[in-house]
């Protein structure tokens, strides 16, 4: 069970993430979380450097679904200039989500990759649908309600991943 709350890679932000380096290792598709992962999570609009990440993805045909478990509206103002698809209310990490995108993006499991910033939504959801997940340092320290109590969870899985060795990332 603790496997599945293992991301595949850890990386700083979605900005080590490049599209050369996605494809390759053969991925054609991204589904990846909102809040705090592409911009702040009381952010509204993506950041220009965020627009420029979504560019260059599509440059390089790497195909990119936002999903997200926040409210239609938050998701919809976000993704829509971006002219990318997205899934609000996902109840990740439930995995039904996850795998009506990926049939949606006419891709198999081993085409995408899955980016989130929570252990307990995104990488949990990822791991459980059977995708390689990549864990980004969250944007801010603070969030929402719900995500506050996720943190104090995640916090205690992390701190005995790291104890029983099986993290090797700095914190
Ligand atoms: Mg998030």
């Amino acid at each position: 069970m603790l496997n599945y709350l293992l991301p595949n890679e850890h990386v700083n932000s979605i900005f080590d993430i490049h599209p050369e380096s996605l494809k390759a290792k053969k991925i054609k598709g991204i589904i990846t979380d909102l809040d705090n992962t592409l911009v702040a999570w009381d952010v509204a609009d993506a950041t220009p450097e965020v627009i420029e990440w979504f560019k260059r993805m599509k440059e390089h045909n790497i195909k990119v679904t936002i999903i997200s478990n926040n409210k239609m509206e938050r998701v919809k103002i976000f993704s829509e200039p971006l002219d990318t698809p997205f899934v609000f209310s996902a109840r990740k990490p439930l995995r039904y989500a996850f795998k009506r995108v990926a049939k949606k993006m006419e891709l198999t499991k081993d085409e995408i990759v899955v980016i989130g910033d929570q252990v307990l939504t995104d990488v949990l959801g990822g791991n459980l649908a059977g995708f390689y997940t990549i864990l980004v340092v969250p944007i801010v320290e603070t969030d929402g309600k719900v995500t506050q109590f996720n943190r104090k969870i995640e916090r205690r899985v992390l701190s005995y991943m790291r104890k029983k060795g099986k993290i090797t990332w700095e914190e």
